[in-house]
């Protein structure tokens, strides 16, 4: 990755990228590490709900409610985090179940993120009132699982997910 051309330590052009740190001869190291994310499958019945990106990367397509881990937090505290803040969801962890993960790359503004997505499934009793957050989600749609066509998604990972999973 050649987004850094100078060491901001030293100023010298003797930064070095090896996939997964930049490290320069004057012994500053700064490490890339793969990034925690999460991604909810809220289900009801045989329909998932998705979420429709606002933003780039891969706007318009299809999401899964989810996001990076912050400092801190646990994956569990993400999920219930992100429900609230894209869809004004309520979780009750008790109906949360991890699945499994995979991992991703996420492209934001020409820096490439690699991430370990971790699956949950949310499977609510009756459809909540949704209040997505217009920034990120233009809209929300539930989906019957043999109408979901992969290609409308967004992610990769996403995509290699609800195939293993839903047997699609
Ligand atoms: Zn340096």
């Amino acid at each position: 990755m050649s987004t850094f051309q100078y060491c901001p330590h030293c100023g010298q052009k003797t930064i070095r990228w090896d996939n997964r740190k930049w490290s320069c001869n004057c012994g500053f190291t700064l490490y890339h590490n793969v990034a925690g994310a999460v991604a909810v499958m809220i289900r009801h019945k045989n329909e998932i709900l998705f979420t429709k990106r606002n933003n780039d990367p891969h706007k318009d397509k299809l999401d899964l409610a989810g996001g990076f881990v912050d400092p801190e937090e646990s994956a569990e505290e993400t999920c219930k985090r992100e429900l609230w803040e894209e869809l004004k969801l309520e979780v009750d962890l008790a109906s949360l179940r991890y699945i499994s993960s995979l991992p991703n790359i996420y492209l934001y503004k020409g820096i490439d993120y690699h991430t370990l997505d971790l699956f949950f499934e949310y499977e609510i009793p009756e459809k909540p009132e949704i209040i997505p957050e217009l920034s990120e989600i233009s809209e929300t749609r539930w989906i019957p699982i043999q109408e979901l066509r992969l290609e409308d998604l967004a992610f990769d990972s996403q995509k290699k997910f609800l195939q293993d999973y839903l047997k699609i």
